[in-house]
């Protein structure tokens, strides 16, 4: 590169150390993971091929490209949507700003889920405020027989869901509805309802982590006062019009099991069941 000083360029391991110390300096728990993460990423190759790079001079595109990455993190931009991918229940999913990151505390919902869906049964599914698409990509993936629907009110997190039934081949039984809940006209038809909507209290969102705070949409964290006015909507409308014997799966907060199963007794549901993630909080209500 003409006129730039660049006598001895860093190694892979060189601006990995860089940026382990600059995330560290950010106050990021896991400073040394992201930084090889990220590099991984700018490298374009495996891990286990950085590896043996790593005394290798680094070429000043692939500089430029991780730098670039690193400030972003640095500023506490989850490392998802730099990456734009992330893995969940096995499939990987299109992350960006458009809508919630998937989390790995989802896995339970769905395994709930299926434990409701027989298998070789042409089952029809919906999933509530589908975001990334993630909760519903999982249960077609496990039920080839099975189609469904994500309702999203949200135009960007809808155009992102389809993105992903699209990559993962799984649009022509995966369709994603435009629009609320309330407007959603599916209820009927439904055999089985997954839903992962908004459930952080109004208050509760300022103390988030910057990277949900700042990064995942409000409206995909927002549950109101007591973070439970979704769950006070979609009940409504699911025990007026679903049909008897279907399945209602919520995904909720760790503290807010006795609120649901309350919330669903309440409203004529029955065979209310609970269960907890891997991490040992109550993650999910089904009924
Ligand atoms: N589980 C998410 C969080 O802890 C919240 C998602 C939601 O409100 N549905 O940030």
């Amino acid at each position: 590169m003409a006129g730039t000083a660049r006598v001895t360029p860093p190694t892979y391991d060189d601006l990995i150390r860089h940026a382990a110390r600059r995330f560290k300096d950010a106050g990021l728990s896991e400073a040394y993971q992201n930084a090889v993460l990220l590099m991984v990423h700018a490298f374009g190759d495996t891990r286990a091929v950085l590896i043996s790079a790593g005394n290798a001079p680094v070429p000043k595109a692939v500089e430029d490209l991780y730098l670039a990455a690193v400030e972003r993190r640095a500023a506490r931009e989850p490392i998802q949507h730099i990456l734009g991918v992330t893995q969940f229940y096995g499939l990987d999913i299109r992350t960006d700003a458009r809508a919630l990151i998937p989390r790995i505390d989802s896995e339970c919902v769905v395994e709930a889920a299926l434990d409701r869906m027989p298998k070789n049964t042409p089952l029809v599914l919906a999933d509530l405020g589908t975001g990334s698409g993630c909760l519903l990509a999982a249960l077609l993936s496990q039920r080839p027989l099975a189609r469904g629907e994500g309702v999203e009110a949200s135009a960007e997190a809808a155009s992102l869901a389809r993105e992903n039934l699209d990559a993962l081949n799984l649009a022509a039984r995966g369709a994603v509805f435009d629009g609320s809940w309330t407007q959603w006209q599916g209820w009927e038809n439904a055999d089985l309802i997954i839903s992962n909507p908004p459930y952080i209290a109004s208050a509760e969102i300022a103390v988030l982590e910057p990277e949900v705070r700042a990064h995942d949409p409000l409206s995909a964290l927002d549950g109101g006062a007591d973070g439970l006015d979704a769950y006070r909507e979609i009940i409504a409308l699911a025990a007026a019009r679903m049909k008897p014997g279907a399945w209602l799966v919520f995904e909720i907060g760790h503290d807010q099991k006795a609120a649901l199963e309350w919330l669903m007794a309440q409203t004529g549901f029955e065979a209310i069941a609970s269960g907890q993630d891997l991490g040992g909080n109550d993650r999910w209500v089904g009924a």
